[in-house]
């Protein structure tokens, strides 16, 4: 994390008050999407406390609703939130039946078409060198890092969740310079799981997340397969936008006040030259 966005918070009120009063947040009627990952038995309690939180400031939307909202055919007011979770850690199915599904609350959960049905071997290979890029090397996967397997991918759907696709093997996609890879990656990973799952395929998430680890190649790839493409840059969600999606990263590590910075924009002025750079990726001028 830069030295910008660990100070940031400490301004925390005062910041925004200031940025209210200069005008720099318009009243907001717009979608804030989160993006989790494994949430471990030991964090359980503090995820609780955030959804809690977050649920009784802002309010959860449904996917569904969200595509609404983008489309223009439903109005909010004021900013409501999506949940998201990267990765498809069986963590994720945990979570949901213990916390989201009492809440009614419903989410997009990303996950790897090759991962659902990896064995072992090939599971714990796309662990260390596709979802940690080589920096851990687990013998045997810790608890957080266990993955969801099909029918705990096909319970989530019974259950009114959605399901998104994050590539096949979470490769960085701007590194990947065979054509055919990128297709296997991001073409080949919706359709496996449509035929997998019987259902429809309409949301990607790229890898990583930031603006180095995609292209204008893998973008517009994207762009042709599915209706949105979720990034892991921060932003507000307004209706008629393209089909970017702006997402904001949340860690157990984040106190309220921090994930209340988050949301209501404080740190979204130094994403400004990736959203532009992503945009352009997509529509080049
Ligand atoms: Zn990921």
């Amino acid at each position: 994390m830069s030295f910008i966005k660990k100070v940031l918070p400490l301004f925390g009120q005062p910041y925004l008050s200031f940025a209210k009063k200069i005008n720099f947040f318009k009243t907001r009627n717009d979608v804030r999407v989160l993006i989790f990952h494994s949430i471990p038995k030991s964090q359980e309690n503090i995820f609780e406390t955030q959804i809690n939180f977050l649920q009784k400031k802002y309010g959860f939307i449904t996917p569904n609703e969200f595509e609404n909202f983008l489309k223009g055919e439903s109005v909010f007011s004021g900013t409501k939130l999506l949940l998201t979770f990267d990765d498809g850690f069986l963590s994720n199915k945990t979570i949901a039946e213990k916390i989201l599904n009492p809440r009614a609350i419903k989410a997009i959960f990303f996950v790897l078409s090759r991962l659902i049905l990896a064995d072992l071997e090939d599971a714990k290979k796309i662990i260390n060198q596709g979802v940690n890029a080589g920096t851990t090397n687990f013998e045997t996967l810790p608890e957080e890092y266990l993955p969801m397997r099909l029918e705990d991918v096909q319970a989530l759907i019974k259950q009114g969740h959605t399901i998104g696709s994050h590539t096949a093997s979470h490769l960085r996609l701007s590194s990947i310079n065979s054509s055919e890879t990128l297709e296997q990656e991001i073409i080949n990973s919706g359709d496996q799981l449509e035929k997998l799952l019987g259902i429809s395929i309409r949301h990607f998430a790229y890898p990583f997340g930031s603006i180095e680890s995609v292209n204008a190649k893998a973008i517009q790839m994207a762009e042709k397969r599915y209706e949105y493409i979720h990034s892991g840059i921060r932003g507000s969600n307004c209706p008629n936008s393209n089909k970017l999606i702006w997402r904001d990263g949340i860690s157990s590590q984040y106190s309220l006040r921090d994930l209340k910075f988050i949301i209501e924009g404080g740190y979204d002025f130094v994403y400004l030259r990736a959203r532009k750079k992503l945009r352009a990726m997509l529509c080049p001028l």
